[in-house]
């Protein structure tokens, strides 16, 4: 279980130190190779996804991402920005499979800006295509309208496109991760209305005819983003492209409350996958010992049970932080009145304490 471990610039070195402890007490054998990466990247080496960076990650069988980017490299080319170490990785590793559970602990439910009966026990998974669709498509550009009402006008245009082997892809892994969950996938689209939409539809109908332990429902993305706010405890796994996903998993994210307890994984064809905090760097707050690293402690547990296949491993983690959030333990972030306040490595700490009992 060979591990690369990124941790990357702001808030991401504290807060992977704490994952790392988690992953230590567990009494499994991963190997922990550390690389620079994004600034940290560009300071050791002029780039951000440095050579020997990508090549410990492809050699890995997982990485463990923290976060990067930092104001001080905004006035770089955007080839050389941090940002791009993260869309660097995702190329040349092929991770499709974007995994972004939405949960929310019951300890946490007033934390969220909606009623806690319609959020509290929230748990469900939002499975974003990665490679494709409108944000890849060529043609793209901004040209002069070449006909219509417009003719002769600045035009900008997208294509928005999927083949059908990588929407069969995304439908394999969905359904396979449903399987492991309530069994419940909904695929969301705009069949109504485009027909890289239509296809979509399609090829989900038809590999659905393999998983038939699985119940497959569709939803047009509009409804999906209405009762994403109104039922969302009605979903189980959602499964959508590229463009769809990235709207409505922030709108999942933030129906938990804090961006401090959102896990997310990116996996490729064979379960190698890249697991990182949903949230950036956070340099507003980094080197203070403040950042909530149960984010990232929860995308390790997520590596367990993807990557490595250690669902029991995972589920000690997950019931680790459960029980230091039900003792009363809170970093700033998610602090309440009457809770009590920590830092970091407290955080982390006090979870590898929990998973010893
Ligand atoms: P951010 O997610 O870093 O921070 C947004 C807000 O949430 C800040 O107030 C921050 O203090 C808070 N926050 C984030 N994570 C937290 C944690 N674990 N604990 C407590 N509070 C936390 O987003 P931003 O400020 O828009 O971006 C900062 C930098 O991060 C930028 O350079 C951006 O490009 C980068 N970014 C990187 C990634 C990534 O590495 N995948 C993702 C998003 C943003």
């Amino acid at each position: 279980m060979k591990i690369a471990v990124l941790p990357g610039d702001g808030i991401g070195p504290e807060i992977v130190a704490e994952a790392v402890k988690v992953l230590n007490a567990l009494d499994e054998k991963f190997e922990l190779e550390q690389a620079p990466v994004g600034g940290a990247g560009y300071e050791a080496s002029g780039h951000p996804l440095p050579d020997a960076t990508l090549a410990l990650a492809k050699a890995a069988d997982a990485v463990l991402f923290g976060a990067v980017g930092d104001w001080k490299y905004d006035a770089l080319a955007r080839e050389l920005r941090p940002e791009q170490a993260i869309l660097g990785l995702r190329k040349h590793l092929q991770l499709f499979a974007n995994f972004r559970p939405a949960i929310l602990y019951d300890e946490l439910a007033s934390a969220s800006s909606l009623k806690p009966e319609i959020v509290a026990g929230l748990d469900i998974l939002i499975i974003r295509e990665l490679n494709g669709d409108i944000y890849f498509g060529q043609p793209r550009g901004i040209r002069s309208a070449p006909d219509g009402l417009f003719a002769g006008s600045r035009e900008g245009f997208d294509t928005m496109r999927y083949s059908e082997p990588e929407v069969r892809r995304i439908a394999h892994v969905a359904f396979q991760a449903a399987r492991k969950r309530g069994k419940r996938l909904c695929s969301v689209d705009k069949a109504n209305v485009l027909e890289t939409s239509q296809l979509w539809k399609d090829v989900m109908l038809d590999v659905a005819k393999e998983y038939a332990d699985v119940e497959l429902s569709h939803m047009y993305v509009d409804n999906a983003a209405m009762q994403l706010v109104k039922a969302p405890k009605n979903f189980d796994v959602i499964v959508t492209g590229n463009m769809f996903g990235d709207i409505l998993s922030d709108e999942a994210a933030m129906l938990t409350g804090s961006i401090g307890m959102l896990p997310s994984a990116s996996l490729d064809a064979n379960n190698k996958g890249l697991y990182e905090p949903s949230h950036g760097s956070a340099p507003d707050i980094a080197g203070k010992g403040v950042a909530n690293p149960l984010a990232t402690i929860l995308s390790a547990a997520m590596m367990l049970r993807y990557t490595f296949g250690k669902t029991a491993q995972a589920e000690r983690i997950e019931n680790a932080v459960k029980r230091v959030l039900a003792r009363g333990l809170r970093t700033p972030d998610i602090w309440q009145e009457g809770a009590t306040k920590v830092g970091t490595r407290q955080m982390g700490e006090a979870v590898v304490a929990a998973l010893q009992e």
